[in-house]
């Protein structure tokens, strides 16, 4: 079973989702911190992404941000998080991200969420890590994106094996059950090839 000391999550930067998204971000750091499981993301203060990060904060628990410097002012680079690592770009960002977690998470989001998403999920068809992604669907908001999975899975452009690495969970506890439930990754990391 894999061991998760680090969880990066991906999620919106948006205030203006649904109030129950807020609930299950702050939920998820809190769950975070308990488990002993430090939470690494983009380094914002706005949206779902602020709110995961105070929670686990709150709860005693470390979160690292990685922010791209021309995204300081508007993603309010937080404050007061146990590091905040500025790069130079957003490919930079997405590497670190990939390099310092054991394990992703996806919560709801927009634009950047899904680019984030599915390049972790192709780095991992492409065997550059192998490392678990679980997609929090709560309240079925990532049902669409797992139909659009399907239909290319039925349509003969994604093969099954792949689409299996959306692991999916309803539930915040369900995340960690199935993060505890993945394999020990098989394949080394190539950090050099992204
Ligand atoms: P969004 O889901 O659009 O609210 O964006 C969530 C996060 O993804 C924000 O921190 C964005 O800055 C980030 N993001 C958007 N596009 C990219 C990208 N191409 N590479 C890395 N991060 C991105």
């Amino acid at each position: 079973m894999a061991r998760i000391a680090s969880l990066c999550v991906y999620c919106g930067s948006s205030d203006r989702g649904d109030a129950r998204h807020r609930d299950a971000a702050a939920a998820l750091g809190r769950a975070a911190a308990e488990r002993g499981i430090g939470i690494v993301f983009g380094g914002g203060h706005v949206g779902l992404m602020g709110v995961v990060a105070d929670a686990a904060l709150a709860a005693g628990g470390e979160v690292i941000g990685i922010i791209p410097e021309h995204l300081q002012d508007r993603e309010l680079g937080h404050g007061g998080l146990t590091r905040l690592e500025v790069v130079d770009s957003m490919h930079s960002r997405k590497a670190r991200m990939c390099a310092l977690a054991d394990a992703f998470c996806i919560l709801p989001g927009g634009l950047g969420t899904l680019d984030e998403t599915f390049e972790i999920v192709t780095w991992k068809q492409l065997r550059l890590h192998d490392k678990p992604v679980v997609v929090l669907n709560r309240d079925g908001f990532w049902d669409p994106l797992l139909a659009l999975v399907a239909h290319q899975v039925a349509e003969g452009y994604v093969r099954p094996e792949h689409a299996d690495f959306f692991l999916v969970a309803e539930t915040v506890e369900g995340v960690f059950e199935a993060l505890a439930a993945a394999p020990e990754p098989s394949t080394p990391e190539r950090p050099g090839r992204l």
